[in-house]
């Protein structure tokens, strides 16, 4: 296996042989670009079986994606893409950056979901990317705008039915996308309690919030949500 990309919690993997790509789920954990970092034994494997459950029902709902599928503990198998160099945020709930820069009560809910674009740079802290932005920065063309969101959204709707299923709320997630071979553009990445923020019923954070705030039993709550899909899914992944 040649490595082709490592990350701050993943490596790209390439099997010369078969020509198959591979993401394996590292055991970090970071947050404020950084500044926070450790090793948290078990979480490549939490975060790898959740991306796998979540990504299994998304392609099942008809969702493109890189994700072919689980191959172990903490990897799997993944198509060639070209990454976008996007984060795009879907919101349900005020919290977190959007609170920062609007004026609304925290964890409020809102009318509807609104979904964000920023310029994956750590360096630059991740900027806000508008229209112009996009174009004037030769990121993404109008069409593949519009498809970003509009999968962005269905995929809101799928995650939130199935995060509802097992009471949990899903408040905001961030997602990337890829292009293809055929320049199609797919869902890539990963969707798991470090990319996703995750309420149960009474407030209480089962994703890497915990971590930012220094609360204890991030790993425990990670598993929490891996064990309540499994059951939800009955998958055996
Ligand atoms: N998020 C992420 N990676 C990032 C930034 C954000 O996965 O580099 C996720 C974050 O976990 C949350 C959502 O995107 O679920 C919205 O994050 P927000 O913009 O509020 O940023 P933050 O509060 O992390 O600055």
């Amino acid at each position: 296996m040649k490595l082709v990309a490592e990350g701050k919690t993943k490596k790209v993997l390439f099997d010369e042989g078969a020509r198959k790509y591979f993401l394996e789920f590292k055991d970090d954990i970071t947050a404020f670009n950084m500044v926070k970092h450790e090793k948290m034994k078990g979480k490549g494997e939490l975060n790898c079986g959740i991306t796998a459950i979540l990504f299994e029902v998304l392609k099942k709902n008809g969702i493109p994606m890189a994700y072919v599928k689980k191959i172990d503990e903490k990897t799997i198998e993944v198509r060639d893409v070209k990454m976008i160099p996007v984060e795009v945020v879907v919101r349900n709930r005020a919290y977190g950056s959007f609170l920062k820069r609007f004026n609304f009560k925290e964890g409020e809910e809102f009318k509807k979901p609104l979904v964000e674009f920023f310029f994956k740079d750590d360096e630059k802290n991740d900027p806000q990317l508008t229209r112009e932005l996009f174009e004037f920065l030769d990121i993404a063309n109008e069409i593949e705008i519009k498809k970003m969101k509009a999968y962005a959204l269905k995929i809101n709707e799928i995650l939130k039915e199935i995060f509802k299923k097992i009471d949990i709320v899903l408040v905001d997630f961030k997602i990337e996308f890829g292009k293809n071979n055929d320049n199609n553009i797919i869902l890539a990445d990963e969707i798991d309690p470090d990319s996703c923020r995750l309420w149960g019923k009474n407030g209480e954070m089962y994703d890497k919030e915990r971590y930012r705030k220094g609360l204890d039993g991030v790993m425990e709550h990670y598993n929490e949500i891996l064990n309540r899909l499994k059951k939800s899914a009955r998958l055996t992944i």
